[in-house]
């Protein structure tokens, strides 16, 4: 297939992009390693394409005067991964985008696409009028399902939200600024993305003329350890098929707070408060790492094909809490 035909804009101000982007069946261009192969593969369609690429002030790191740190829309994942600022403060978020599919894709794709890209259920990237797509049926439901969500499907709709990088991020409780014709808002990025239950044809809260301009993270607070485990079913380059982000902020050996954010579980990064809940006022030790794991996959509901995801979630929460607890 080759791509269809489609304007293609460049704006020179984040105005003027939001004014292109009001104009019905327009789209944002970050990287481009999603949006091209969705309108190549007719996934979606496209009068105007609106490249961000022009917008420098959405290519930055930055320090906050608090200590935190704001990472631009346009940073590749790339520049994540290397960043100093980052591996110094967000360990786990140095690691999680350094797992982000091949070197070649994180250097093109961008924080703000990876937050933002499409689902990967083969129905709805195929040939499939899926309800994802406006129509009446999910066909993942009863159909091949090896790969899908055992959380948060509501029973409408069990794609698992793609990104690596998104349940560090809800576990260090970083913000979204979102720009659009109204002005800036604010989304903790816990709300940022939508369950189908909310409505299965949106993965975030973006209206169609509304940006994704930065995130923002608090400053890293002190006795805060915190990891990304991401397994997945080949070695090279593939989507997690559980994976688990931690952010346990410790006080005088016991578990002070805790956030446990689950990949490859829900069509959101799934914050599992069971766990948390158990791990919150203890010891990390073996009774409290396999009671909180146990807890995590407690209210796990598997389809035919995707059971394995339960144990494996289980094994994966249990193993990355006891690493913890040994450091
Ligand atoms: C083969 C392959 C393997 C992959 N493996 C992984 C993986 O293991 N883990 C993982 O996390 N990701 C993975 N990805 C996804 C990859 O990380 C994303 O394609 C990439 O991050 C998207 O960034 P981009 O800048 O290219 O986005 P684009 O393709 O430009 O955009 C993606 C979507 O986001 C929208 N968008 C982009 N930027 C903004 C913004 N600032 N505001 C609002 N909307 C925006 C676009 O309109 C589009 O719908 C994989 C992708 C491929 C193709
Ligand atoms: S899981 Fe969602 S995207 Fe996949 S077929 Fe069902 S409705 Fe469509």
């Amino acid at each position: 297939m080759i791509l269809p035909n489609f304007a293609y804009i460049r704006p020179r101000s984040l105005k003027e992009a939001i004014q292109h982007l009001s104009s019905e069946g327009s789209r944002i261009h970050a990287g481009g390693t999603d949006l091209l192969g969705c309108l190549r593969d007719d996934v979606f369609s496209a009068k105007k394409v609106v490249s961000l690429g022009h917008l420098r002030e959405l290519r930055e790191i930055r320090l906050t005067k608090e200590g935190g740190v704001q990472i631009g829309a346009l940073v590749s994942i790339t520049e994540v991964v290397n960043s100093k600022a980052i591996q110094e403060r967000y360990p786990a978020l140095a690691k999680a985008a350094a797992e982000v599919a091949s070197p070649q894709l994180r250097n093109q794709g961008t924080l703000g696409g990876n937050l933002c890209q499409k689902p990967r259920c083969w129905y709805y990237r195929g040939e499939f009028h899926c309800l994802r797509k406006g129509g009446d049926k999910c066909f993942a439901a009863k159909g091949e399902n090896a790969y899908h969500g055992i959380f948060g499907s509501g029973g409408i709709c069990y794609i698992v939200h793609p990104s690596d990088v998104a349940p560090v991020l809800v576990a260090f409780e970083a913000t979204a600024r979102v720009v659009g014709p109204k002005g800036t808002r604010w989304v903790p990025l816990e709300k940022f993305h939508v369950l189908p239950g909310e409505d299965p044809q949106k993965e975030t809260v973006l209206r169609p003329n509304e940006i994704l301009t930065e995130i923002l993270l608090p400053p890293p607070t002190k006795g805060i350890q915190s990891s990304y485990r991401k397994v997945r079913a080949r070695q090279s380059w593939d989507f997690a098929l559980a994976g688990v982000a931690l952010a346990l902020q410790f006080k005088e050996g016991l578990v002070e707070k805790a956030r446990v954010v689950l990949s490859g579980a829900a069509p959101v990064p799934w914050r599992s408060r069971e766990a948390e809940k158990v791990l919150t006022g203890k010891r990390l030790n073996a009774d409290t790492t396999a009671q909180a794991a146990e807890a995590a996959v407690k209210s796990a509901e598997p389809l035919d094909q995707n059971g394995y995801k339960v144990p494996l979630f289980r094994g994966v929460i249990e193993e990355e809490l006891i690493r913890i607890a040994k450091t």
